[in-house]
């Protein structure tokens, strides 16, 4: 039985629970520890402890998704145990610059779209973000609305997808970056899916000497070779391997839903461990 999921996500990004609902639906299904990781946002985080204070049998790990990049390349830096900080100032005002630029970056997908005959209002947009950061889902989300494409996975594949004719990039952290603004925060930097990371063997342990502490390994739809492959890495690098369903409630077929996949209780206390650790040596 699964027990644990470290990486979820809320309305306050592109999942479609609102935190309340999401914790009531993690403790019907039997989950014990959980991570909230909305992308470049900790908006979720309050309301989320807030909600799981009726359910003391349930810890939540705050946390934040941070989108980074490299060249040709994309790398999703989990951060773990941020609760201490995460209100510190400067991390606000470069979470804001990162929705901004979200913001920036998804009307020129729109218009990228309009010009390929796909007209998504932006409007229609900005109102299934509800104010949370703008992402790609909501864009496709959109696409169905509007009978572009029956599933937003098609949207994906024939539009906006990393190769897709209305894909636009966007300013991003380096994972360098991201791992060390984590750090500063006093949290577990982990490495988020790594089967999506092409060059993973060359960047785990350079982000590993960073201070990078974990990476997924029990994740969304990963076959168990793929889980045994980078379980071989995590041993390899001494990281603890992690991981979680990623569950965005988009309702698309196979989506893996929250206790359907995730790490063993003994990395959470592994994770534990390390985050005690960190207060005691700042304290
Ligand atoms: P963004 O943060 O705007 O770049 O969007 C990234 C999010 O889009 C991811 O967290 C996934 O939820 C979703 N996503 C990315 N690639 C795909 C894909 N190929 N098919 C379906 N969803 C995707
Ligand atoms: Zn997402
Ligand atoms: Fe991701
Ligand atoms: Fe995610």
């Amino acid at each position: 039985m699964i027990l644990v999921d470290l990486h979820l996500h809320t309305t306050f990004s592109d999942g479609r629970l609102t935190p309340g609902e999401l914790i009531r639906l993690v403790v019907q299904r039997g989950l014990q520890v959980i991570a909230i990781t909305d992308h470049d946002s900790t908006e979720g985080i309050e309301a989320s402890l807030e909600a799981a204070k009726a359910f003391p049998e349930l810890k939540v790990i705050p946390g934040i998704e941070l989108s980074t990049d490299i060249p040709g390349n994309e790398v999703h830096l989990l951060g773990y145990f941020i609760g201490a900080d995460y209100r510190d100032p400067e991390f606000q005002r470069a979470l804001v610059r990162f929705r901004n630029a979200r913001e920036e970056r998804g009307r020129r997908m729109v218009e990228k779209l309009a010009n390929l005959g796909v007209h998504v209002p932006w409007e229609r947009v900005k109102e299934l973000s509800g104010g949370g950061a703008v992402g790609r889902p909501h864009i496709a989300r959109v696409m169905v609305e509007k009978g572009y494409v029956k599933l937003s996975q098609e949207a994906f594949t024939l539009y906006i997808g990393r190769n897709g004719p209305a894909y636009a990039e966007r300013e991003k952290l380096t994972p360098m970056e991201a791992v060390e603004m984590v750090l500063q925060l006093g949290g577990l930097p982990v490495l988020a899916h790594p089967v999506e990371v092409d060059g993973r063997e060359k960047i785990i342990p350079e982000l590993k000497e960073a201070g990078l502490v974990g990476m997924e390994v029990y994740y969304g739809k990963y076959t168990p070779d793929q889980a045994r492959y980078l379980l071989g890495l995590a041993n390899r690098w001494g990281l603890v391997p992690c991981g979680g369903s990623d569950y965005h409630a988009l309702g698309t077929p196979g989506e893996p839903g929250p206790g359907t996949v995730g790490p063993p209780m003994e990395s959470v206390e592994a994770l534990f461990a390390l985050a005690e650790k960190r207060r005691q040596a700042v304290q």
